[in-house]
């Protein structure tokens, strides 16, 4: 029978011609090749059916393919030693690529080694503490970090465990009114820190504002900021939110009670008057921004001769006819609270909404 050529055309294949140099015959390649082509998801039959027509054509190709060989093939030759003989049908089983294996003897050198990096790790921190403690010590007594001995030392920690139990003898005799008082104190002490924080030209706000909001829907309601204040601001509370909060990096505000945060006032500060707004967002209303403008123009009035601007941006425009004065306690009655002055007010406005309704 005569032997003619494969017409593509016929029977819809479609045969890829490589040149004559590219054609393997050495056979320990041939398994690498169609273990590689077998993972690049081509037909195999396509490439066991065009192996054996090309190993017929080769003979002067070997030398130039032996130089062309990559390094993976190498490396898969050294692998599969011995090589199979030719008339051996490559299995493909043996075609597959095993994954890499570490031994039990690496893995527990690995764990050693990390094991070691820890316990370095752990020594260089307390070395660390055990400095700045020794800093902390020399700084107060005065004296060169140097000459801080362990005994020094030691008389130090005595010193401050002393201190420490005659301060909870002292919080223990005091009534649960007067240990609030206290707290409330180093609270306020601590927001008057943040009260007087700037956050330079490029952030939303340069320092924080007290907004005044009415609490929006929510079904567990929002913590109170205030350490001690163990209940949630229910929604259609008023609350203050302090924008940014004093986790300003995250630029989220603290809520407050309204109750809660005139504890926080220093109320012989301008600064504390003027940071109060009423919120766009979550908007209090416009009887109770009536309500708020009248206690920052109070509280001003009664530190200074200025009128405060409000800016009608942030307050809307001025209306005569609300009269908010009307809800607040005057400072001749002996109800008269001056810290809760805006509360008490708001409070008011509410119990004659109720009976109007
Ligand atoms: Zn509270």
């Amino acid at each position: 029978m005569e032997y003619r050529p494969i017409d593509p055309r016929t029977y819809g294949v479609r045969l890829i011609s490589e040149p004559p140099r590219r054609i393997e015959t050495d056979r320990n390649v041939i398994a690498p090749r169609q273990g590689r082509l077998a993972t690049n998801n081509k037909p195999f039959a396509v490439l066991e059916a065009s192996t054996p027509n090309q190993t017929h054509s080769e003979p002067e190709g070997g030398t130039q393919m032996s130089n062309e060989k990559t390094s993976t093939d190498q490396s898969y030759n050294e692998q599969l030693s011995p090589p199979p003989p030719a008339n051996v049908l490559v299995t493909r089983s043996l075609l597959r690529t095993n994954p890499p294996q570490v031994s039990a003897t690496e893995t527990s050198e690995q764990e050693a080694r990390r094991k070691i990096q820890r316990e370095k790790r752990k020594t260089r921190a307390r070395e660390n503490r055990r400095q700045h403690y020794r800093q902390t010590i020399a700084r107060e007594l005065g004296r060169d970090v140097n000459s801080i001995t362990a005994a020094d030392m030691q008389e130090y920690s005595n010193r401050r465990s002393e201190h420490y139990a005659a301060e909870k003898g002292r919080r223990q005799a005091l009534s649960a009114a007067e240990r609030y008082t206290e707290d409330i104190q180093a609270v306020a002490r601590y927001f008057e820190k943040h009260v007087h924080t700037e956050f330079g030209p490029y952030s939303k706000r340069p320092y924080p504002v007290f907004l005044l909001q009415l609490a929006p829907d929510s079904v567990q309601g929002a913590e109170c900021r205030l350490r001690h204040c163990d209940t949630k601001i229910l929604p259609d509370d008023y609350r203050i939110a302090v924008e940014p909060g004093e986790k300003h990096w995250s630029g989220s505000p603290d809520h407050y009670h309204l109750e809660c945060f005139e504890e926080l006032l220093d109320l012989s500060s301008l600064t504390y008057a003027t940071r109060f707004q009423p919120d766009i967002h979550y908007f209090p209303g416009h009887m109770e921004a009536n309500i708020l403008r009248e206690y920052i123009q109070r509280w001003v009035s009664r530190l200074s001769a200025q009128e405060h601007a409000f800016p009608e941006h942030i307050w809307g425009p001025s209306v005569n006819k609300v009269e908010p004065e009307r809800y607040f306690v005057s400072e001749t009655d002996l109800d008269y609270d001056e810290r809760h002055s805006l509360s008490k007010a708001l409070t008011a406005y509410l119990e004659y909404r109720c009976q109007r309704a």
